[in-house]
């Protein structure tokens, strides 16, 4: 092995379980929370996941207020009207509950508690100056792992962008995740977000960025979700199903906060902002194009994941048996009702130039196995707007 300095680093404590969320009163005192602001979105809301965690907290005689106002992508300009919202109320600790939309703005909302200026001041990495508000994640998807990343991915819905604000700072306080506060997301969301999940640790395990401790939870969260995503999809009641899938998905997103990714979210983030593609439909329609694209930068790795996804390769060529990883990618989003393509959310020739401009400008280009040229990131794109 070629030996380099590689560096990681979690600030986020994690307590996980079914049930866990019943713990929530103890950690707000613990971290010296006397208001707490909860950041949500209406879809959790109506799903009664958000009266899971005030129960609790009532029971505790600790005061909340609710904000519940989050969109999908979620627009920027909520961040300050959440800020405004937690400094007139008094509040001094922030619960984010829902999926990443409304984890990466209540990571936001933390930030803007004990920094100057606007949200917008901090877009790229590494521009925050000081250390935010507690933030308690519980994350209600099993995808983004948003709950321990430095990201917060936020929607300028004007100019139709993504702006990332990527800092140690932003890493929640505390990840308290409950599995049974995934059981009522629908199938068609559990598919989507399963497969940003899998985008994750997949992408971080073969960029060149990666390194032996996200390996290994690359590996681990793989395993994982070929064992569960189909049963957690079709099955959304399973228990043990959601279980492991938001356990993957924390342990992906473990993989990949030091890493970045590769082309899929390179091409996701502009993509989803002009078309408004949900973010995990747009990598599970990018992921086996960019796979096949990116196959012959690490033959040997991807023969490993075909494997992790049930497929058979002692007899075949080390190239046909990681082309079967492809393959094994294009089964599972089949199985599990995927079946979109670019062209239906109406990206179309015309439209590449722009995306692959911006996709090109991405840090998740430079980690990519294969260096791709704006032409090859076009035709990834012109396969996804054909294949399902
Ligand atoms: P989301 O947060 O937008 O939620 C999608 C839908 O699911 C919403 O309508 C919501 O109401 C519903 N929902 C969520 N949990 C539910 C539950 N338990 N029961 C019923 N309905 C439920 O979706 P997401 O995919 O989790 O987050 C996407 C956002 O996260 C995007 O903006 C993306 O760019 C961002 N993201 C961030 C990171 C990061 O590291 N911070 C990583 C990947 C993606």
């Amino acid at each position: 092995m070629v030996n380099r300095i590689f560096r990681y680093e979690l600030p986020t404590t994690i307590e996980f379980g079914n049930g866990a969320v019943q713990t929530l009163p103890q950690h707000v005192r613990a971290l010296g929370g006397t208001k707490v602001l909860i950041v949500s979105d209406p879809g959790v809301l109506r799903a009664g996941v958000v009266d899971r965690l005030t129960a609790p907290l009532q029971e505790n005689q600790l005061p909340f207020v609710i904000f519940s106002e989050i969109e999908p992508d979620p627009n920027i300009d909520s961040v300050d009207t959440a800020t405004v919202l937690a400094k007139s109320e008094g509040c001094d600790l922030i619960v984010g509950v829902g999926g990443g939309s409304s984890l990466d703005t209540a990571k936001a909302v933390g930030l803007m508690l004990a920094n100057e200026g606007n949200i917008r001041d901090y877009v790229g990495i590494n521009k925050v100056p000081r250390r935010g508000a507690p933030v308690i994640a519980v994350p209600t998807t099993a995808g983004t792992g948003s709950e321990l990343t430095i990201w917060s991915v936020l929607s300028d819905k004007k100019a139709k962008a993504k702006l990332s604000v990527g800092s140690a700072y932003n890493c929640p306080t505390l990840a308290l995740c409950d599995p049974e506060l995934t059981v009522s997301l629908p199938a068609p969301i559990t598919a989507a977000t399963g497969m940003d999940a899998l985008t994750h640790a997949l992408e971080s395990y073969v960029n060149k960025a990666t390194q032996p401790i996200s390996e290994g939870m690359s590996l681990q969260a793989m395993k994982m979700i070929a064992r569960n995503l189909r049963t957690a999809v079709v099955q959304g009641e399973n228990l043990a199903a959601r279980h492991d899938m938001l356990l993957a998905s924390l342990i992906a997103a473990m993989a990949f906060n030091p890493t970045r990714l590769g082309l899929a979210h390179a091409l996701a983030m502009p993509l989803g902002a002009q078309f408004k593609i949900p973010h995990g439909t747009v990598n599970a329609i990018l992921l086996p194009e960019v796979m096949a694209f990116n196959l012959v930068g690490n033959l040997e790795k991807f023969k490993e994941i075909a494997g992790i996804f049930g497929e058979k390769t002692d007899h075949l060529s080390l190239r046909e048996a990681a082309e079967r990883s492809v393959s094994a990618i294009r089964q599972l989003k089949a199985d599990i009702g995927i079946t979109q393509t670019l062209s239906d959310y109406g990206v179309t020739e015309n439209d590449l130039d722009a995306i692959v401009e911006e996709a090109m400008l991405s840090g998740n280009v430079p980690v990519n196995p294969v260096k791709p040229t704006l032409e090859d990131l076009k035709q990834i794109c012109r396969a996804a707007m054909s294949a399902s």
